[in-house]
Parts: structure tokens; sequence; C-alpha cells
């Protein structure tokens, strides 16, 4: 794979389209040691970015959750992801937005420091290989937990938060598996490392994890839209691991990774069936444009209560 810092290509930072090598970051940048950087993935398909406004606004709103402010409005970014597309003439492929604070100073006060942000984009057909999306994928269940949220920022889509992601991913890279489960502080099942995980459960209903401390994804969203859409009761709640051996489907749902069958998590096997594939088919008419779907808002405890 070609590094990411050396591709042809044009990045939008701080409001200039820069040739792609030529964005760099200062090493005494406060993002980098103190990890006050958040960032959005998202999909463009056809020329169109996907729930763009969404991403953006929750790119925001995590932004806030780091005590700063992106000085660029929602529809400022909304038009800056679109040039970085039409630089790369890229119609089909994925949207990295980040905001950092910069390297005006170091200290752990991040307060007097300036704040950037950058737009790349580029192409990425799909997360998992082709052979994993017929037969799903194999996850780990990860030693790391999703944290307590009064612990960490765990609704701000921040680089900070992957710390455990990444862990994770690993201690499941070295068994040869695909990805892993993350459970949360208290035990029930979280998320995978990237994506949100969704169970079609012996009673019929789909079940997904209750969003209270981690992200409440906008696929997630999305898919919960989608099966109501067809008649499927959507049932979120705290889910516990030995639950698992109720479950005769299992997906995960996220920007990168789309909606991905899971055929084992654990000792639990599954095979994916005609509700996965009906899901995967329906998510590709939604992200094509072929109809749309209003999604929930998205549920903030310290926000709403
Ligand atoms: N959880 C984590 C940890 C993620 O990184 C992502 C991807 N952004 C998701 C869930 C799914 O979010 P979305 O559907 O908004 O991409």
């Amino acid at each position: 794979m070609q590094p990411m810092d050396d591709r042809d290509g044009f990045i939008w930072v701080d409001g200039d389209i820069k040739p792609w090598r030529d964005v760099n970051t200062h090493f005494l940048t406060h993002g980098l040691h103190y990890a006050s950087s958040v960032f959005e993935g998202a999909r463009a398909y056809n020329g169109q970015i996907y729930k763009m406004q969404d991403h953006h606004e929750r790119l925001h709103l995590s932004a806030t959750f780091l005590d700063f402010t992106i000085p660029w409005t929602v529809e400022q970014i909304n038009e800056a992801a679109m040039s970085v597309l039409k630089a790369n003439n890229i119609v089909d492929g994925y949207v990295r937005p980040m905001a950092w604070r910069g390297s005006k100073a170091m200290g752990i006060s991040g307060r007097n420091n300036t704040i950037h942000l950058g737009i790349a984009a580029w192409e990425w057909p799909s997360y998992f290989k082709a052979e994993k999306l017929m037969s799903g994928i194999t996850m780990d269940v990860a030693t790391w937990r999703r944290p307590d949220p009064s612990t960490i920022p765990c609704f701000s889509k921040a680089a900070g938060l992957y710390m455990i992601c990444t862990l994770s991913k690993h201690e499941a890279e070295a068994k040869n598996l695909d990805d892993a489960l993350m459970l949360d502080y208290r035990g029930y099942i979280a998320e995978a490392t990237g994506a949100n995980i969704f169970f079609l459960m012996d009673d019929g209903k789909l079940h997904t994890p209750k969003p209270d401390c981690f992200l409440d994804g906008i696929t997630r969203r999305s898919a919960i839209s989608l099966a109501a859409r067809n008649q499927m009761q959507v049932v979120e709640r705290h889910i516990t691991y030995d639950e698992i051996s109720q479950a005769s489907e299992v997906f995960l749902t996220g920007t990168a990774v789309e909606i991905t069958p899971v055929g084992q998590i654990g000792d639990h096997k599954f095979t994916p069936g005609d509700f996965t594939v009906r899901m995967m088919k329906d998510y590709q008419s939604l992200v094509h444009g072929e109809f749309d779907v209003t999604l929930n808002k998205v549920n903030i405890p310290s926000l709403s209560s």
C-alpha cells in the first residue's frame, strides 16, 4: 500500500487546498502530545457524501467535548469536503476530516492554542476483504473495555478513545482474527473497534447495545431506520456476552465497514443469513441515494440530563 504521507493528490488544511505531500504538522503539536484531536470518517457514493451534515455536526460536537470550537462552520466544512473530493477526482471514496490543537503552546492546558482543521479523501473500496463479506468476519473478545463515561469524553469521536481500539485490534490480528468485540466497563457488549454491532436474536427481533458509553454511529442509526422500514423490531438494551448464543445472525455497522456480517465471536459461530443480506443491500441503496431515512437524534446522556 502506498504510504499515507506519500501520495499524489490534495488535502484541504486551514482553508487552503495543498499538495498531499506538503501537509505536515510540527513535532511539538498539542494534538500529538495530548490527544487533543477529533475526527470524522464519511463515505462518498456517486460524488455525494452520505449524511455529510450529520458527520460534520458530530465533528463540531466532538470538539466541544474536548473544550474547543472549530473555527469553521458545519456549512464551511461541508463545502471544504466537497472541494477535496473534486480536487482529487474522487466519486466513491472515504473522507477524513480532523481538527486538532496546534503548536502555539506546549503543556497540558490547551486553551491558548490554535485550532486546525484538515480534510483528506481517498479511494477505499471495502474495509474487509470481499470473501469476508460472504462468510462473515471473525472476532476476538477484547481484554480492553469501553470506559465509564465519567472517566473519558466517550461521546466524542476523539483520537484518544482509539488507543484501546488499536490495542484490541492488534490482539485480534495476533490470533489471525479480523476484529475484536469490546465489552464495556460493566461487562455488557459495547461495540467493535471501529463499528457498532447488531444481533438477530431467537425472539425474531434485532437487538443492539444501548449506546450509553460509546459512539451512537450514523450507520447504526441508519440500520435502525432500515430495519424499521422492513417491519423489523429493534431493541436497544444492555446485552450480556452469554446472550450471544441466542443470536442467529450478527453484523457490524460503520461508515468504513458499512454493513459487515460476523461469522464468529470467540467460540460462537454464526451464518450470515437472509436478514443480513437484505440489510446490506438496503444500505447500498440508501447510501446511493435511491431513498433516504431520517436518523434518530443521537442520545447523549450528559447533554439531555
Ligand atoms: N464506534 C467506533 C469506535 C467507531 O470508530 C465508529 C466509526 N466512526 C463507529 C462506532 C460507527 O460510527 P459511524 O457509523 O458513524 O461511522
